[in-house]
């Protein structure tokens, strides 16, 4: 099956039950047993429910994992993940992983000794090099935010391989229409479904598929003792928005060829990042793992002041954190999504006063192009 066709009879094909082409909602806490454990696979929908049955299905299959899992956002998907090490294991991380992710494993796992070491993985050396007795993992997150720096994820995996450790993905910012890092070697891969999955920035989910029965087993011990699930309703809805997700990376990125080509050579834009420029470090790798590279970019236009101007005369680049949405997104890293990084680490990371994200949405481009080009003239 194709990826459009999956994205849409992929898992569970309507229900059984009545026909409806689309899942219902199973709004429903319990499940009647004819006898004690006699029910026809439902007991308590923490431990599982229809509609999430549904979705988990689909992303199992999209991703081309053995199972998948749906919680309720993407930090609790990745919690739920690094819970499966204990106390004394340590996992070696991308230095500019989302915040929240650099966030829960230095302020709330490191207290029950989940250890973490953040380098950047862009060079594999780094990764070995971070390699500890006890690390179990290595978390990689490509492309990154917001610079876009890619990780080679078959050279990682085979890293992670050759020292028995497992390799986990977050595939948030490309999507699995564009990349399926399981089939690169990674043995989890999880998304922040707010994004992209959901794609209309009215549901915040998560997703983790992994490709190994074991692996299936112990996070759905987790997943039902913990209990982050998500709802049927948002189950729901992230199955409607993955039906589309097809077309709408393939508008993401058309928009957003269109705009770097408008960026790179304007005279009031010190420089681009997007994987898709062959003068982008990563494009190489991003070339050789990824069918697509996605609809992020970031450009710096010099200033504080000078992204403030942009700012206000912008008309259809909504100012929001998130991104991954129909509607056009822009952010300012170093005042929003990266503000509590010290303002020297961040200028070593290149995350200037004079950066702007972009995710580009799927509007018409002309007027897209237009709004910018008034806006940085
Ligand atoms: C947003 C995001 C997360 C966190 O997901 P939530 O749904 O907001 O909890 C994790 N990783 C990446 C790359 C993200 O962009």
């Amino acid at each position: 099956m194709r990826k459009k066709t999956q994205l849409i009879h992929g898992g569970i094909f309507g229900d059984e039950t009545t026909g409806a082409v689309s899942t219902p909602i199973y709004q429903v806490s319990t499940y009647k047993q004819d006898s004690v454990g006699n029910h026809k696979g439902f007991e308590y929908s923490r431990t599982g429910n229809p509609t999430r049955h549904a979705l988990e299905e689909l992303i199992k299959d999209v991703e081309g994992g053995k199972r998948g899992f749906a919680f309720g956002s993407g930090m609790a998907a990745i919690t739920s993940v690094m819970i499966l090490f204990n106390s004394g294991d340590h996992v070696v991380f991308t230095d500019d992983v989302y915040g929240g992710t650099y966030r829960v494993m230095t302020s709330v796992l490191n207290r029950l000794g989940i250890d973490s070491t953040f380098v950047d993985t862009s060079e594999t050396e780094n990764i070995q090099s971070a390699i500890q007795e006890n690390t179990k993992a290595i978390f990689i997150e490509t492309p990154t935010n917001p610079l876009l720096k890619i990780t080679d994820i078959e050279k990682a995996s085979n890293v992670a391989r050759k020292h028995n450790l497992l390799t986990i993905v977050d595939n948030t910012f490309i999507t699995p229409y564009f990349q399926n890092p399981l089939n690169l070697g990674a043995d989890i891969v999880l998304h922040s479904a707010t994004k992209y999955l959901g794609g209309h920035s009215d549901v915040v989910a998560g997703l983790v598929v992994v490709n190994d029965e074991q692996l299936g087993e112990d996070l759905h011990f987790i997943q039902n003792s913990t209990g982050a699930v998500l709802g049927p309703q948002d189950s729901w809805l992230l199955m409607r928005g993955i039906k589309t997700l097809g077309i709408r990376m393939e508008e993401h990125e058309q928009n957003t060829r269109k705009i770097v080509d408008f960026l790179e050579p304007h005279p009031n834009v010190d420089s681009v990042f997007y994987p898709g420029l062959p003068t982008h470090p990563g494009h190489h790798t991003a070339k050789k793992q990824a069918t697509g590279f996605g609809a992020m970019v970031s450009f710096d236009v010099g200033s504080e002041a000078k992204t403030d101007e942009v700012l206000a005369k912008l008309r259809y680049f909504t100012l929001a954190e998130s991104l991954g949405a129909v509607e056009s997104l822009i952010s300012v890293p170093a005042k929003m999504t990266h503000a509590s990084i010290p303002r020297e680490r961040r200028l070593e990371l290149g995350i200037t006063d004079g950066l702007i994200r972009i995710s580009v949405g799927i509007e018409d481009v002309d007027d897209l192009l237009e709004d910018l080009s008034q806006a940085l003239n």
